[in-house]
């Protein structure tokens, strides 16, 4: 499988690019800006995208989403749970200081036990709310990897104080559909560095 992690955007969400040697086939999770570097490793690899996916609906991870799909015809992808976030996309701009991307309905849902892929390549999606109501998990069995978007971070846990959020929620999903993965899963946080299961399990102080 090729997997390149590009941080993108002023936040530095991590964008996985997802592709199968074979079929040349990819799924972009988490495109939230810098569509045209996206592009870039795509091309590099000879890669065309089928699938968006979506871990969230936070504009650092989502703004991109309309603009790679009108590039290259792929559905989007999230659950519909964290539609109340869309509806707020102006105020999360403001946040940000920035303009308010166009961010529409997904084409597709992700729900608990979904399993989505390309040609060669497929992974399950697990429903981890607590960092938002739709916050989702992408994890791909055969590579022993877990795509965690806000859910879980080397050393730490997603915030919980923005709408949505909930730390109770969130401790919940990360220790009955996270903790609960073989420890030599390798974890691609939704920003900064990877991790695995085995290593948070063991130090993460807000899992013990
Ligand atoms: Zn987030």
């Amino acid at each position: 499988m090729i997997h390149e992690i590009l941080p993108v955007g002023m936040l530095q969400c991590n964008c996985s690019i997802l592709g199968d040697e074979t079929s040349r086939e990819a799924i972009v999770v988490d495109p939230g800006a810098d569509i045209q570097r996206i592009q870039e490793v795509l091309k590099r690899h000879s890669l065309t995208v089928k699938q968006i996916v979506i871990t969230h609906a936070h504009i650092d991870h989502i703004a991109g989403a309309a603009k790679l799909k009108a590039l290259t015809g792929a559905p989007v992808l999230y659950n519909p749970k964290d539609l109340p976030l869309v509806k707020m996309m102006d105020l999360q701009a403001a946040w940000l200081g920035i303009p308010t991307p166009d961010v529409q309905a997904p084409d597709d849902t992700l729900e608990e036990g979904r399993v989505i892929g390309v040609t060669g390549l497929s992974g399950q999606i697990l429903h981890t709310p607590g960092h938002t109501e739709g916050s989702v998990c992408l994890h791909i069995p055969d590579q022993n990897l877990l795509i965690a978007g806000d859910t879980l971070f080397a050393g730490s846990v997603g915030r919980v104080d923005l709408p949505g959020g909930d730390g109770p929620t969130l401790i919940r999903s990360i220790h009955t559909k996270l903790m609960t993965l073989p420890e030599e899963t390798v974890v691609v946080p939704g920003h900064g560095p990877n991790t695995t299961i085995g290593e948070e399990k063991e130090n993460n102080p807000f899992l013990q």
